[in-house]
């Protein structure tokens, strides 16, 4: 999963209507914009730092970011505040990112190392979900490691595989299937213990489930449509839920706070998606008008992306 991702995204932009999939901030303005006061709000509960890092992780097209900039440089002292750390593994999203995100300070990782040194605001949506997971199945009543192999006509299959030092990390409360994503437990550890250590914020946003994994929820998405997760490998976006319930035992290892996790369009409504669009709608020409209306009711409607998608913030601004 992570060969085949790293290479998905090295190598495109996967984005919008001609690309395989559409996310939040491409589908309205409003997003990354209620996102900035969700943000100039952290910042001014953690006492309005002189300096602090506004990390996103994997900033796609670096839509989101440019929104919240343009958000908020009405608060002067919020944007000379700023020093902008990306974490985007991809070239290609990289140099978009250049040309979208205006920032006298902007560094870029390759990967979520040690980076955090000072207080910061953590923004990822739609990342976790593409980190590399492991799934086990119980059969005849022994534990096996899902892997990848090839068959005899040299095609990817999925084989069962016993030797595996992970099987014993598996909760005794499961009974036939676990799916599990060390590397997201590991990156929301870090996170914790910084926003511990430092005070900060962060907003992990993307599609997943609250109460433990039940079952397989790997796929693979291209030309907006689901796709064969063994065929055309690197040219399809790979993706798993996102595991909040574990995600949030980990960090309340560390001594923060948690709000949510809520569903989305419970956060754009309590942030106030429904004002913005209101002053947007004033000065709108119909085609607008009309982008704006499906754009929020993409992000908001039960059946669109405002029940699937959930938020979890993290902080500790005292
Ligand atoms: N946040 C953006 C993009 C989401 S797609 C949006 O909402 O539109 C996932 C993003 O994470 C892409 O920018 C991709 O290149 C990046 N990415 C995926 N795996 C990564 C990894 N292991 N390390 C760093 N970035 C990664």
């Amino acid at each position: 999963m992570r060969i085949v991702n790293t290479h998905y995204y090295r190598t495109r932009d996967p984005f919008g209507k001609d690309g395989d999939f559409i996310t939040a901030p491409e589908v309205s303005q409003m997003f990354g914009e209620i996102i900035g006061l969700w943000a100039v709000n952290s910042w001014q509960s953690m006492g309005s730092p002189k300096s602090f890092q506004l990390i996103e992780l994997g900033p796609g097209r670096g839509t989101l970011m440019k929104d919240l900039l343009r958000a908020t440089k009405h608060i002067p002292k919020f944007h000379d505040a700023i020093d902008i750390q990306l974490i985007e593994v991809s070239p290609v999203l990289k140099k978009i990112q250049k040309q979208n995100i205006i920032h006298n300070r902007i560094t870029w990782h390759k990967s979520f190392e040690t980076i955090i040194d000072k207080p910061f605001i953590l923004i990822a949506n739609e990342f976790f979900d593409a980190l590399p997971i492991y799934q086990f199945i119980k059969e005849d009543n022994i534990w096996k490691k899902k892997s990848i192999g090839l068959n005899e006509n040299e095609e990817l299959v999925f084989t069962l595989d016993q030797e595996s030092l992970m099987i014993n990390l598996i909760p005794e409360t499961k009974a036939i299937f676990y799916e599990s994503c060390p590397e997201a437990v590991d990156i929301v550890a870090y996170i914790a213990k910084k926003i511990s250590e430092y005070g900060g914020a962060a907003l992990i946003i993307d599609y997943g489930y609250l109460n433990g994994s039940n079952g397989d929820t790997l796929q693979a998405v291209k030309n907006h449509k689901y796709h064969n997760i063994l065929k055309n490998s690197g040219e399809a976006d790979l993706t798993a839920h996102v595991d909040f319930k574990t995600l949030i035992e980990t960090s309340k290892k560390f001594k923060i706070d948690i709000v949510g996790p809520m569903e989305q369009s419970e956060f754009l409504k309590k942030w106030g998606i429904e004002i913005r669009k209101k002053q947007l709608l004033k000065n709108a020409t119909i085609k607008q008008k009309l982008d704006l209306l499906s754009g929020i009711n993409r992000l908001i409607s039960p059946n669109e992306m405002g029940s699937l998608f959930k938020v979890l913030e993290i902080k500790n601004v005292n």
